[in-house]
């Protein structure tokens, strides 16, 4: 084995070329910032893309890994586990859910959810029940069924023939969905609020009237929850704070809080139509993944917490005012919780991955949501006066870029 230096040219040299990372090489975190190979500290609005909810290195998630490092890693689901059990239990206490299938990213929880939802048709109705209605913008995995059922035409490119029975309409407009939904549709999947697609909420009412349409023509409602669930929208899963449930729901990312694991969770009926040997993962419901989530999920229904994302929300979007008042470079500030999105103005739409760079420059990490959004995801835990630096950090970004 080579000693020479890890250097990011071995990304280039070694790695698909599929991602740009940045320049820098995180080596360590703690809470709420990231250190690099050279020392610099960074604050994280990132959170690995809405992923790391409890900040980094959280000590009550590293004592659950390590715990279960010691004892047992993996066995496959062959046999079943003490963590992975008393995850699915606490998932149903907490949610509307009656049963859990796990899995280790979204892509992979939409997929268990999307054939899911297909074998349930196949079950209970005519054959010819098979469509499945997604909307413009959204983002359910890379896989290709999911690129395929996601509503961005620049996933599935290059990748066809795709899977055939999938209708794409517009977010939002329930019109528009209720000219799509027929006999034939076996189920609709939705994010309550689009996070790769521009960190747009649902309105209410369009969830409610998908709710309706669902049970009238007996169609699954799936919610992708991979983003926005577990805490990110200040409840524990968005479609608390809506209050419309879904038939499926979906979630990943915060589930681990750094950890690859995600979940299906469904009714005991539905369920039934995953019968044995219908589907699977080796390492789904992993020990050391559902230990970690499972120290996860008690502090992310905690209540307090939950309060402190809206609390949090408030101080970013005051925070995110202030700064817009002396650039005036966002049209729209938008978003639930702690994932916001900030849409560029006119002027500077095309140009969120330049806001990246020159936010790295004055150490701050953030995200974008498309070319013209602005996306910040941080801990959910993150303290206050970490807030206010990371802002200050952001605003002298924004003013040397606009320079
Ligand atoms: C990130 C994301 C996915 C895909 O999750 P992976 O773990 O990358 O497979 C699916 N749906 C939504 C809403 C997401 O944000």
């Amino acid at each position: 084995m080579s000693c020479s230096p890890v250097t990011r040219d071995l990304f280039d040299a070694f790695m698909v070329p599929n991602y740009a990372p940045a320049a820098i090489i995180p080596v360590r975190g703690e809470g709420s910032r990231l250190w690099d190979q050279e020392g610099r500290e960074y604050i994280d609005f990132a959170g690995g893309i809405a992923v790391t909810g409890l900040g980094h290195a959280h000590p009550h998630l590293v004592a659950a890994l390590t715990e279960q490092a010691q004892k047992l890693w993996h066995v496959s689901n062959v046999l079943t586990n003490e963590p992975a059990l008393k995850l699915a239990r606490r998932l149903c206490e907490l949610t509307f859910a009656e049963r859990v299938f796990f899995a280790n990213s979204g892509a992979e929880a939409n997929e268990a959810a999307l054939k899911l939802a297909r074998k349930y048709a196949t079950d209970h109705f005519a054959p010819d029940k098979r469509e499945i209605i997604a909307f413009h913008q959204s983002f359910h995995g890379r896989t290709l069924f999911t690129v395929t059922v996601g509503g961005q035409p620049k996933y599935t490119q290059g990748f066809e023939p795709l899977p055939p029975g999938v209708t794409h309409v517009p977010f939002n407009d329930l019109a528009a969905f209720t000219a799509a939904i027929s006999e034939r549709t076996c189920a609709v999947i939705v994010e309550p609020v689009q996070g790769e697609g521009g960190v747009t909420p649902a309105t209410p009412e369009f969830l409610q009237g998908l709710r309706e349409l669902c049970d009238r023509h007996q169609a699954l409602l799936i919610f992708d929850e991979v983003q926005c669930g577990n805490g990110r929208s200040s409840h524990l899963y968005a479609y608390m704070g809506y209050g419309v449930t879904p038939d499926i729901l979906t979630t990943a990312k915060g589930l681990g809080g750094g950890f690859p694991i995600s979940a299906m969770l469904t009714t005991a009926a539905i369920a039934e139509s995953l019968n044995v040997g219908s589907h699977g993962t080796t390492y789904g419901g992993n020990p050391l993944g559902c230990a970690v989530a499972g120290a996860a999920l008690d502090l992310l229904s905690d209540p307090e917490i939950l309060a402190g994302v809206r609390h949090r929300h408030e101080v970013f979007m005051t925070g995110l005012r202030r700064i817009n008042k002396r650039f005036g470079l966002f049209r729209e500030l938008r978003g639930m919780g702690l994932l916001l999105g900030c849409e560029l103005a006119e002027a500077w739409q095309g140009r969120s991955r330049d806001f990246i760079r020159a936010a790295l420059d004055e150490g701050l990490l953030i995200l974008v949501a498309g070319p013209d959004v602005i996306r910040l995801a941080p801990s959910l835990i993150i303290p206050d006066e970490v807030i206010e630096e990371g802002l200050n950090r952001f605003e002298r970004a924004i003013a040397g870029l606009l320079a």
